[in-house]
């Protein structure tokens, strides 16, 4: 293959599936265009096709050392997992004893398609064999011990040649010998698509009774696979009819998908003059691009060891930073790697690096870089290149650091929100006075929170907690040992010294009468960040209020741009109150005192986001909370307000994944309006005929990497809250938000709908489909 230009894509997800080579692309065509014939006719273009049908089993023999047994054609590795398993399950139930348990075993790390059919099969054959995961070790070896345990009473074993998420092999003589040790007449299957042109396989040498293959990881199209079967082993056909592959699978035979598998053949067969590297220079590829990302991040980590594994899988993951971001950020430069992991409702992590028992942080931040026998030199230099630039990205919007580089180019202004999970972190930084202020801090968040600090060489006046979370540590202490190690606070942070009583360097608290009432409040720049204690969540909830200066009561919502009130008010609920330091008659209290001081349009910056929805105002609340707004509008009093809301707390779900839940959702439909949808053509000719502002709310380095070619602003999605906040009197406006794939453009129009924008559009599909 080619340099390839700057612009064009490193396809770095060759275990996910690859390109078509050409020339197998090429043969396929042929074969549709020229040898076209159903194998089963006897004339002449009957004939040919047969004979290139033949060559390709003979060739598929030979690449997997399979001299003896039965080679099937099939539409790839799915349906030959379903093969094997209805084959031995078939067979097994004959012999299966009455009142006697069985198993059936497969790896931890096996492909979902081997538990989910073996499940499937068992059922719906009423075997009711007991599903049992053999457990591997950090390296992700199989647990030969559990084996040696297992296997004598088990119908069945599935283990895997190589692992698609780590490249991890086993090794299948050792594991022979402890299978058939154990037990003789077990059926044993062994997933080796990954194995294909990456290890040798000599599959008549071994005792293993199934062996499928898929063709699309292997520059061949989609659709064409193929299952070896040993000779002694049973079989029952999955699809009957013609009578075709023998009588073992009947249909009509794809032969496009074996003329393109057959060049793969010869490559891996003639190896002077094959496209494909061989392992030492795969494996040369692999360091270098190890070397490269160690290089550029020094936090990263490496989920599988080399020495087990093949050359052509790298699965790292680089502390500080979720899956998605990486993702996002490979993506922007041109490179297309794989999270490696499966996704559970909101927790994005890995079952294969979960089951090596690698740190939870490792399983949640995985990434897969992978790569097929005919990557080049120059792909992997261009890669090395690009991986460099996405680091310097990173480090030009401060979510790495290079202490030679510290930068001052994109000077942080106003609020930004962080999230590890559905948590929220909230930063806010003043650049004229270059001072900031970190709310509720997580502690996954050290790290960039540090980094932010140095890079924006931002003075840190406070690092608050807006109560004592019961769901997760907070991060404060770290950060407030190296930035504010002078200053006195409680426990929560908030300072404990009068400004009027100590040095003007470390920060205090300033105090204000309103109406009777000593206010305190801390400065930054011009700007006051006022403490209201709002107890009710938990006995020591305040709200922090970012606020103009102010002489009244009455001024104050109007001054006020932003209400961090931790847990009190979440979007779509509020937080439970069946806490031991809980008290429902002291959330009413604290409801209707922020009602009295924050006007309806404030932004309400809260501790969770359970739903994507960034913010909100005591005006979007009231619409769909009933509780909230019969509690502002003077309609229930504390007696009520505690039964309707311990009523509430009492659905309250205790763990949404490892979470506790902090608030109880009311009855609302949280799921928002829809939101009006662009593609590429229809918001060309929308510009072109209205005025619009395009957003592109992707974030800062993801911007720079790939700039997009119309006209938009940059929002970043973290920035989002600070930018509705500026955008309040232009509600009416059109915004069009765009993003890679459309996802974030969505969340975000929806959050703006939600908050009264009006006339919010975004970019289906993102910038995906326009490049
Ligand atoms: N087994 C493994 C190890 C795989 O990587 C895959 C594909 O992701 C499969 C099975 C399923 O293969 P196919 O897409 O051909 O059905």
């Amino acid at each position: 293959m080619n340099k390839s230009s700057p612009l064009s894509q490193i396809y770095l997800d060759a275990n996910a599936t690859t390109p078509v080579l050409p020339q197998a692309a090429e043969a396929a065509l042929n074969s549709m265009k020229v040898l076209f014939g159903n194998p089963s006719s006897s004339h002449v273009t009957g004939l040919k096709a047969k004979d290139l049908m033949e060559t390709t089993r003979q060739n598929a023999r030979k690449v997997i050392g399979a001299e003896t047994g039965q080679l099937i054609f099939t539409s790839g590795a799915t349906e030959g997992i379903q093969t094997a398993i209805i084959s031995a399950l078939v067979e097994a139930k004959k012999h299966i004893e009455p009142n006697k348990q069985y198993s059936l075993l497969y790896g931890a790390t096996e492909h979902k398609a081997v538990p989910e059919s073996l499940k499937h099969w068992n059922d719906i054959l009423g075997i009711h064999a007991e599903l049992k995961a053999i457990p591997v070790d950090t390296f992700g070896n199989l647990d030969t011990q559990f084996i040696a345990d297992e296997a004598p009473n088990a119908l069945m074993i599935c283990t895997m040649a190589v692992n698609n998420e780590t490249g991890v092999y086993q090794d299948l003589a050792a594991l022979e010998q402890v299978i058939r040790n154990a037990n003789s007449q077990i059926f044993w299957m062994v997933d080796c698509v990954q194995a294909l042109g990456k290890t040798a396989l000599n599959l008549s040498d071994t005792s293993i009774d199934y062996a499928p293959f898929s063709g699309h990881k292997l520059y061949a199209p989609k659709g064409i696979g193929f299952i070896y079967i040993r000779q002694s082993a049973p079989f029952t056909s999955i699809i009957a009819g013609g009578g075709q592959e023998s009588g073992l699978r009947s249909g009509t035979e794809n032969l496009p998908g074996m003329a393109a598998i057959n060049v793969i053949f010869e490559m891996l067969l003639d190896t002077k003059t094959s496209a494909f590297a061989d392992i030492t220079t795969l494996r040369g590829y692999q360091s270098q691009l190890m070397a490269t990302l160690t290089s550029v991040f020094p936090d990263v980590v490496f989920n599988h060891s080399v020495e087990n594994s093949v050359p052509t899988t790298i699965n790292f993951a680089i502390e500080g930073f979720s899956s998605k971001e990486i993702m996002d950020l490979f993506d922007a430069a041109n490179i297309r790697v794989s999270s490696g992991s499966a996704c559970s409702s909101k927790v994005t992590r890995s079952f294969v690096l979960d089951a090596m028992g690698l740190p939870a942080w490792q399983s949640e931040s995985a990434i897969r870089m992978s790569f097929g026998p005919a990557m080049t030199q120059a792909q992997v230099d261009e890669a090395c290149q690009r991986i460099q630039s996405a680091a310097k990205a990173l480090t030009h919007s401060c979510m790495i650091l290079d202490s030679s580089e510290i930068n001052t180019s994109q000077p942080l202004n106003g609020l930004v929100q962080l999230r590890s999970g559905s948590n929220c972190t909230w930063v806010y930084a003043d650049q004229q006075s270059k001072q900031a202020f970190i709310i509720d801090p997580l502690p996954d968040l050290n790290d960039r929170l540090d980094t932010l600090l140095q890079c924006q060489q931002l003075e840190l006046v406070a690092i608050i907690d807006t109560h004592g979370h019961a769901d997760h540590q907070s991060g404060r202490g770290f950060i407030a040992d190296k930035y504010l190690a002078s200053q006195q606070a409680d426990a929560l942070g908030w300072p404990t010294q009068s400004q009027a009583s100590i040095n003007s360097h470390v920060s205090g608290y300033h105090t204000v009468m309103i109406e009777g009432q000593l206010l305190q409040y801390i400065n930054i720049g011009q700007q006051w960040l006022v403490k209201v204690p709002t107890p009710g969540h938990t006995d020591d909830s305040m709200s922090l209020l970012l606020c103009q200066p102010f002489t009244e009561i009455s001024e104050i919502a109007q001054q006020c741009q932003f209400a961090f009130c931790g847990d009190t008010i979440l979007m779509g609920s509020l937080g439970r109150t069946n806490f031991e330091s809980s008290s429902a008659s002291d959330m009413h209290t604290s409801l209707k005192l922020l009602h009295r001081l924050i006007g309806s349009n404030t932004l309400i910056c809260a501790s969770h986001d359970y739903n994507n929805e960034f913010t909100t105002h005591l005006s979007a609340e009231c619409m769909r909370n009933p509780l909230l707004r019969d509690t502002l509008n003077g309609q229930l009093d504390i007696e009520e307000f505690e039964v309707l809301k311990a009523e509430l707390d009492s659905h309250l779900c205790d763990q949404a994944g490892s979470e506790i839940m902090c608030g109880a959702l009311t009855d609302s439909q949280l799921s928002g309006l829809p939101v009006v949808e662009y593609n590429q053509l229809s918001l060309h000719a929308a510009m072109a005929s209205e005025e619009i502002s395009l957003i592109d709310i992707r974030e800062p380095h993801e911007y720079a990497l790939q700039p997009p070619q119309d006209s938009s602003e940059n929002v970043p999605l973290t920035r989002l809250v600070q930018f509705i906040q500026q955008q309040q009197h232009k509600k009416h406006h059109k915004w069009v938000l765009a993003c890679r794939s459309g996802t974030r453009s969505y969340l975000a129009a929806q959050a703006m709908q939600r908050l009264g924008f009006d006339n919010v559009a975004h970019l289906k599909g993102g910038y995906a489909l326009t490049s």
